[in-house]
């Protein structure tokens, strides 16, 4: 079986692999470094800085510990000298696993031609006809930038620039407040930036429980970054000073960058979706069925080229299921419990439903809490801010978890799994965690779901 896989991001790199491992013969074509948006200028690169951002408040106050460091500074060029340094050795081992399981790779640009064809613009200037018996498409996304933003790479950039700034801007608007606002506003405030967060919902992380954004944004408040909810940008001009932008309520607000974090969409460019008869979306995502085949039989699709939460992991695991079953599998129900994870500091991390969808969704449920503040490795980390919250179902069965908190997005791994499996609260709790850990907060708020926390 022969297997042509567009784009080397978590979903087409980890399908082709899967694919290989199968018994296929497969060529993935990539136009810019395997490991896609995600190892070059997504995940990968984003929790290295909040890493040296972590490194740099956690000695700020190493003095709560007994340990004293005058001198405490941060270098943006080293960091991201760093973070290059950590995206590169692990582009090199995707190509490495490419090569030890037989993936052949080419450099350029692919697109349809049918069913079965692809013709790739290589990046040696060569032409290339690849004829095979599936093909995966995992081309990705890309920001949104209307055009109202003026968006130049420069003064009003988006998180690919954030992501390789030279120098450390004075200020900053960022606009949007979901996970990537978030987490690179919070980058850029510790390092020293001033930051202002404007985000159109009524709260930050829009999707994600209510009481949990609020403790995000109190500590966001804490650090001095402004976060206006609620308001929208209404016009931007960029000066040679800097960008100045007026907002829906009337506010003039100046600084020397603007970050643009109001989402990505699909990339489909150039792929001739249209000829070929794959149908997409309003949104220009192309749909697929549950074993995740285009609208044209034997081409697939995966990872945030098509309707399902934009997130690596996501792509990952589609990635995967496209392999099997382009192979001769008939696996479906891939997006069961899907985690969504927030890396401020504070984390945030969540699966299933939150309070707020249940009861929209008039679902008879009981939720069990637990602070972190209660637990003793959280006083011996000092890191005693947020909550684990768990939501049950009128069986007992664990539909959805919230954790604000230390490691809340390594925590979150053992909630999933309970959602993936429809576990009770009342089993999982049965099982004997680990102390002094922090997932005790996870046993104790299980316990809470009846009234049985011992700590609380
Ligand atoms: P991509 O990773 O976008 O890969 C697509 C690849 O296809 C690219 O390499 C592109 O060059 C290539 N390509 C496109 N068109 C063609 C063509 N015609 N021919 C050849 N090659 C082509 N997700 C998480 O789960 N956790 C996180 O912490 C997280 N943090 C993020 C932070 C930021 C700043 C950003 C921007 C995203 C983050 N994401 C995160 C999202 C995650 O990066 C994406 O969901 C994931 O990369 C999607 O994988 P993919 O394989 O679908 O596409």
């Amino acid at each position: 079986m022969k297997i042509t896989v567009i784009g080397a991001g978590p979903g087409g790199y980890e399908a082709a692999i899967m694919a290989a491992k199968l018994g296929a013969e497969v060529t993935v074509i990539e136009k810019k470094e395997v490991g896609g948006t995600c190892l070059n200028i997504g995940c990968i690169p984003t929790k290295t800085l909040l890493a040296s951002a972590d490194v740099l408040t956690t000695s700020a106050e190493a003095e709560k510990f007994g340990v004293f460091n005058d001198h405490t500074t941060a270098n943006l060029e080293q960091i991201i000298e760093r973070k290059d340094k950590l995206v590169s050795g692990l582009v090199k081992g995707i190509e490495f696993l490419f090569e030890s399981n037989g993936v052949n790779l080419v450099r350029g640009v692919g697109k349809l031609i049918d069913a079965k064809t692809v013709e790739v613009a290589r990046s040696d200037g060569e032409a290339l006809t690849l004829v095979s018996d599936k093909i995966l498409l995992a081309t990705g996304s890309v920001p949104i930038c209307p055009e109202m933003f003026c968006y130049d790479g420069e003064k009003v950039i988006t998180s690919t620039e954030a992501l390789s700034l030279k120098t450390l801007p004075k200020s900053m608007i960022v606009v949007g407040g979901g996970v990537i606002g978030c987490e690179l506003g919070q980058f850029f405030s510790r390092l020293g930036t001033k930051v202002t967060i404007v985000e159109m919902a009524d709260q930050i992380l829009s999707a994600e429980d209510e009481s949990v954004a609020k403790q995000l944004l109190r500590q966001l408040k804490r650090e001095k970054i402004k976060v206006l909810t609620a308001n929208g940008v209404t016009d931007v001009k960029v000066q040679d000073s800097g960008v100045s932008v007026t907002l829906k309520k009337g506010e003039r607000l100046e600084a020397e960058i603007m970050l643009l974090s109001i989402g990505r969409s699909s990339f489909s460019k150039g792929l001739n979706l249209e000829e070929v008869g794959i149908k997409v979306d309003s949104r220009g995502r192309i749909e697929v069925d549950e074993s995740l085949e285009t609208s044209v039989k034997g081409i697939y699709a995966v990872g945030d080229l098509i309707n399902t939460p934009y997130l690596a992991h996501v792509a990952s695991k589609e990635g995967i299921i496209a392999a099997e079953n382009m192979l001769g599998k008939n696996k479906t129900g891939v997006h069961k419990a899907i985690p969504r994870c927030v890396y401020t500091d504070p984390q945030v991390a969540a699966v299933g439903i939150t309070e707020k969808e249940a009861q929209q969704r008039g679902i008879v449920y009981k939720v069990g809490s637990f602070d972190f503040r209660s637990l003793g490795k959280a006083q011996i980390i000092a890191k005693i801010q947020g909550q684990v919250k768990i939501i049950v179902d009128e069986k007992d069965v664990i539909i959805g978890a919230s954790i604000i908190g230390p490691e809340a997005t390594d925590l979150l791994a053992e909630l999933t799994m309970a959602v993936h499996l429809g576990l009770t609260a009342e089993v999982l709790g049965e099982v004997i965690h680990p102390h002094p850990t922090l997932s005790e907060a996870i046993m104790e708020a299980l316990h809470d779901v009846h009234g049985k926390s011992i700590n609380k």
